[in-house]
């Protein structure tokens, strides 16, 4: 019974964001990418979950931490359908789904090697050309990029 307990206190969460359906294979870039290594709220992290749409999912709890769209949208780089919980007081308040941002700004590298981007220190910008494949492309050098060349800063 007081084992149970404990497992729930680990599981349940009063104030924060649940970020469900990650790909496992992303799971720590969106770590990352949301800068929680940084955090010092309380972080729950599950790796290798089973999940019937994805095969090996991830999920990311965080204490009192509700991010702005910004923030989360960046996730859609690297994981396009992950999903979010809002939880006040262990109740879900709202669910949000990732969305792709209309611009990237420095967190995507440019693949271009002669860009400016690449070679003077400022940050990359990106506008997203199409939302549904995540084709980007570079405001500097115009060159454009797939989700599967898109490296992460
Ligand atoms: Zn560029």
């Amino acid at each position: 019974m007081s084992e149970n307990k404990q497992e729930l206190q680990v599981a349940a969460l009063k104030n924060g964001t649940v970020i469900d359906h990650i790909p496992s294979e992303k799971l720590f870039t969106v770590v990352s990418l949301l800068g929680l290594e940084h955090m010092t709220t309380n972080i729950t992290i599950g790796f290798n979950l089973d999940s019937k749409k994805l095969g090996k999912k991830g999920i990311i709890k965080i204490a009192d931490k509700f991010f702005c769209d910004e923030e989360i949208n960046r996730i859609s780089v690297v994981a396009p359908h992950v999903k979010l919980n809002i939880i006040r007081d262990y109740e879900v308040v709202e669910k949000k789904e990732v969305r792709m941002p209309d611009e990237l700004k420095g967190i995507v590298k440019c693949a271009n090697p002669k860009c400016i981007t690449n070679n003077e220190p400022m940050a990359t910008l990106f506008h997203v050309i199409d939302k549904d494949s995540c084709v980007i492309k570079c405001h500097y050098c115009e060159k454009e990029q797939k989700r599967e060349d898109i490296t992460i800063i």
